[in-house]
Parts: structure tokens; sequence; C-alpha cells
């Protein structure tokens, strides 16, 4: 078993021990900051596994040690799950589209927390493999990159190649949340023609597409779309 190491920056100590002692119990190693200055300069030279980050911190905050992070060659690459207070969506916006993986809000459930992580180092362990792959396959659903083909129980479906492109991205990132630049970004690559950028409007026409297994594609209020993990269910 390789010993995956996380580390908490987080102001707020009752927050940080409680985390520490539900990871630990679950066999992670956790190291604590209470400064963002303070966790850069923890993972410049042994970066972990994972980050979990408080937004709300004194001295640099939050966003900018996601930004710093993500800028950094040796630690580009560490999964970071921030942690935000209610009514910060725009901050939660801003951090994904910074490169953040996950966010929680407080109070949160600290099972739920624990949860999360779980799922966003295995996917961090798969991510290298699904990108590779010509076709994605969930559930009922496969969708094969090289015939631009998306079937449901076997059934061809008829979509739009933005509808293509946004499907498959969001099924190739299962339980990740995606925000409307993120998608229309993907949707958008390499493409000289004009298409409503209205991800919206075209999420809602896979929806109507994929019938009663619609519910695959989450909306998540003031920040964006997500598509269902499957392997946690
Ligand atoms: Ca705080």
């Amino acid at each position: 078993v390789v010993e995956r190491t996380i580390l908490i920056i987080e102001d707020d100590s009752d927050i940080a021990d409680l985390l520490r002692h539900n990871l630990e119990r679950e066999g992670y190693k956790v190291a604590i900051t209470r400064s963002g200055e303070n966790g850069l300069e923890m993972t410049r030279s042994s970066p972990p596994s994972l980050i979990l980050l408080d937004l709300g911190l004194p001295g640099i905050q939050g966003l900018e040690v996601c930004r710093l992070l993500k800028d950094r060659e040796e630690t580009s690459w560490v999964p970071v799950v921030m942690m935000t207070a209610r009514g910060e969506e725009s901050d939660v916006v801003v951090g994904l589209e910074l490169g953040a993986d996950d966010y929680v809000t407080k109070p949160f459930n600290v099972r739920e927390l624990v949860a999360r992580v779980k799922a966003v180092l295995r996917r961090a362990r798969m991510e290298p493999r699904r990108e590779r792959r010509a076709l994605v396959e969930v559930g009922p659903l496969s969708i094969d990159s090289e015939r631009h083909e998306v079937r449901l129980q076997g059934e061809q479906l008829e979509l739009t190649l933005t509808e293509f492109r946004l499907l498959r991205f969001l099924a190739a990132n299962p339980g990740r949340v995606l925000t409307r630049q993120q998608l229309l970004n993907e949707i958008t690559k390499g493409v000289t023609y004009i298409l409503d950028r209205n991800v919206d409007v075209h999420i809602r026409a896979i929806r109507r597409k994929l019938g009663t297994y619609r519910g695959v594609i989450t909306t998540v209020r003031g920040v964006g779309y997500k598509f269902h993990d499957l392997t946690l269910t």
C-alpha cells in the first residue's frame, strides 16, 4: 500500500484537527499548516498526494494559493480540494477554473469530505488512462471518439458535434464539477464555425436525448455541471 500524504491548509484549528483525526483513521498521513505561505513552502520540496485548501485564510488568500500551486511545475499535478463558506459560489468557479479538483462547503459532513478525498485521489490515478481511451463506457452509455458515436443501451443517439464534445468531456470526468467556462473551452477547441455559446442550451438538448437517463448530468447551482460518478454508488 502506497502511503498517501494529505496537506491541510486551514487556519481554524478545530476544523484542521477534526479532519486530521478522520483522515488518519483512514490510513492517510496528515500534515497541517495555518497559512498559505507556509503551505506553499512545504509543498515545494515534498509535494503531498492531495491538498485540502481553506479559501478564507489570513495572509495569502486560498484562491491565490491555488493559482500558485497550479502554476508551479512541482505541484501543478497535486489535486486540490477547496473548503469554502456558503454563498461563495463565485470563488468556487474561479478555483475550479484555476485547476482545483473539487470543493466542499462549510459546514461540511466529515464522512462526505473523506469520500470526496478518496474519489479525487482515485480519479487522479485513473485520469491519464482515461484521456487516451477512444471508447468511454459509463453504465448503459458508450461514447466512441473515433466513430463520433454515442449509444444508449445499444441504440445510437443523434447528437450534434457540440453535444457530442460536451457529453464526452463530462463523461470522461465523472464526479467532477465542470464550470460553464471549462465546458465552453472544450467545445470551442479548434472550432472555426460559429456555434451557440450558451452551454445550458446544449446541456438541455443532451438531456432530452438521454431520456430516462437524463439524471446522469447534474446541475450544480451557481457553479456548473457534473456527470454522475457511477462508481461511487
Ligand atoms: Ca478560514
